[in-house]
């Protein structure tokens, strides 16, 4: 059984986000989308309600499950079975960081092996940081974030 593993912040999920699960299922037998606990930044969402949020945006999704993590990407990987990490790739910028991720994540752990996804062209300058921004601006968010982050938004009067 092919199990991926794809780690993130997801705060919040994006229709990027979805559109690279939406793509992985395809690949794998299974796949775990699996909201990260440490973010390395203040997270604009708590875990509770990022890993809600994803949650009630991949209901439709076949094969995939989500899950919240403490601690290292590779480590969970190893420890839910998944032999392979998915990150997504947008534009240039994403590369030289997405890059270091990978080798140094093959330094930890060698029998996990990263794949990249390329967005559809329509999301390929999306970003959770982007969205942060628009619903701290009261911007409309209908053509970047699913209906469930949609509603977070406008019921906390953030967008
Ligand atoms: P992190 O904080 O670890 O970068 P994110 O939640 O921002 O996590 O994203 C998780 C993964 O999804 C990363 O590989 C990121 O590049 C990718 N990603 C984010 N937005 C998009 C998008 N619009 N299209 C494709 N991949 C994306």
């Amino acid at each position: 059984m092919h199990r991926a593993l794809y780690p993130g912040t997801f705060d919040p999920i994006t229709l990027g986000h979805i559109n690279i699960v939406q793509k992985a299922v395809e690949f794998f037998d299974e796949v775990i989308l699996a909201v990260a606990d440490y973010t390395g930044k203040d997270p604009h969402l708590n875990l509770e309600q990022r890993l809600r949020l994803c949650r009630e945006s991949t209901l439709d999704i076949p094969n995939l499950k989500v899950v919240s993590f403490t601690g290292l990407a590779v480590d969970f990987a190893k420890k839910m079975q998944c032999n392979t990490m998915i990150r997504g790739l947008r534009a240039v910028s994403d590369f030289e960081y997405e890059l270091s991720l990978a080798i140094t994540n093959r330094k930890l752990k060698p029998e996990i092996e990263t794949v990249f996804l390329v967005p559809s062209l329509k999301y390929m300058y999306l970003s959770s940081t982007m969205v942060r921004q628009l619903a701290d601006l009261k911007a409309p968010l209908d053509d970047f974030v699913p209906q469930p982050v949609l509603e977070y938004y406008r019921k906390n009067g953030l967008s």
